[in-house]
């Protein structure tokens, strides 16, 4: 299963990298547009990632726009709603509000910041992904 972390802060992505570690592969991208990049290379190589985990408030491009920009690349490759990757909202307390918006344009879930494993993994569990104990 292959996930991607987009944070444009360094501790951020790393912490949510070894909180999501147990569940499988992780690519990491500081920005959306990193993040567009490495989504549409994974569709090209047809090993898409399955979860993305995008922060709101990021330079060059941001969680909403870098959302949209995906759902885009789904679309324009015949994927049905909801069949492409599920994306959640990483937001900091003061942007819970435009994870609202969010869900208008695509997004699935929503994480607040500091993130809690518990939290974490209960979501993981909705969205039907087991952490591997062997990990
Ligand atoms: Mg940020």
């Amino acid at each position: 299963m292959r996930m991607l972390i987009v944070d444009d802060d360094e501790i951020n992505r790393k912490l949510l990298q070894a909180l999501v570690k147990p569940f499988g592969q992780i690519d990491l991208a500081e920005n959306g547009l990193e993040a567009v990049a490495r989504f549409n290379g994974a569709q090209e190589l047809g090993e898409p990632y399955e979860v993305v985990f995008l922060d709101i408030m990021m330079p060059q491009m941001n969680g909403h726009d870098c959302l949209q920009k995906i759902r885009g690349i789904e679309l324009d490759r015949g994927l049905a709603k909801g069949d492409g990757a599920k994306v959640v909202m990483v937001t900091a307390l003061g942007d819970a509000r435009n994870v609202m918006s969010a869900f208008s344009a695509g997004a699935e879930y929503y994480l607040v910041k500091p993130i809690q494993q518990r939290k974490l993994f209960e979501l993981m569990a909705e969205m039907g992904f087991q952490p591997n104990p062997m990990t």
